[in-house]
């Protein structure tokens, strides 16, 4: 149970989404048989829905892991977008440029490699969608630099925000976790009261939260 929704709602909504064909389906074997956090199936759904819907032609992603999400958006942009995806495992970006070679995507999809707030301190060009996926316990050190690099009408879609449900319940916060739920309930409110920001938060595979400028 991911600690979040009911299983019935979960495994109901999920038997909606079609099998994955063709590379997809690659990916999320190899995700499932190497244990790698790739997007869940409705989470993949819904970044497919907004990055459809918003056609985003620069991309900027946290956390590369095999490549999974950022050749969604890429494929959901209609081809279009051009991605950035920072990633700091020696082995996920071997097994991502591997994968972006592999699908001739290697001049759409640009990997920096490194820990995601030193890289993006190093980035000056504004992004459509940035898509936050990685280092939990970090969203809202990302956030300003994030913000930063958020053209005026761009969106941010930050993943696994209420983590297992333990950001929104103390009953099910396991000790160790502690600190990344205290510093993901601070991400959650300074994107929720700053009034220069809009932000709607999903309960859906992991939690997701979207935001924009007003
Ligand atoms: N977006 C991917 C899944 C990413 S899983 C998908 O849905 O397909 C999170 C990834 O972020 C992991 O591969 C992990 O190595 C990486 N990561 C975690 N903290 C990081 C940090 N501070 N800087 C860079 N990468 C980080
Ligand atoms: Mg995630």
């Amino acid at each position: 149970m991911s600690g979040i929704t009911h299983d019935y709602m979960e495994d109901y909504i999920r038997s909606l989404i079609p099998e994955s064909t063709d590379k997809f389906k690659e990916l999320e074997d190899f995700a499932k048989e190497h244990k790698v956090p790739i997007a869940q199936k409705e989470t993949a759904k819904f970044l497919e829905f907004m990055v459809s819907m918003k056609k985003p032609l620069r991309i900027l992603e946290l956390g590369t892991a095999i490549g999974y999400s950022a050749i969604l958006m890429y494929e959901a942009s209609g081809y279009k977008a051009s991605i950035t995806t920072i990633e700091r495992d020696e082995n996920m970006i071997k097994y991502a440029s591997e994968n972006f070679k592999k699908y001739n995507l290697e001049d759409k999809i640009e990997i920096k490699a490194g820990d995601c707030l030193e890289v993006l301190e190093s980035l000056e060009e504004p992004y459509d969608l940035i898509f936050m996926d990685a280092g939990k316990g970090h969203y809202n050190h990302f956030l300003p630099h994030c913000l930063r690099l958020l053209k005026e009408d761009g969106i941010i879609v930050a993943d696994n925000v209420l983590f297992r449900g333990m950001v929104a319940s103390n009953d099910l916060v396991k000790r160790r976790k502690i600190t990344i739920v205290k510093r993901m309930r601070k991400y959650l409110d300074i994107v929720s009261k700053d009034e220069n920001l809009i932000t709607s938060v999903i309960p859906m595979g992991d939690g997701i939260a979207v935001t924009k400028r007003r």
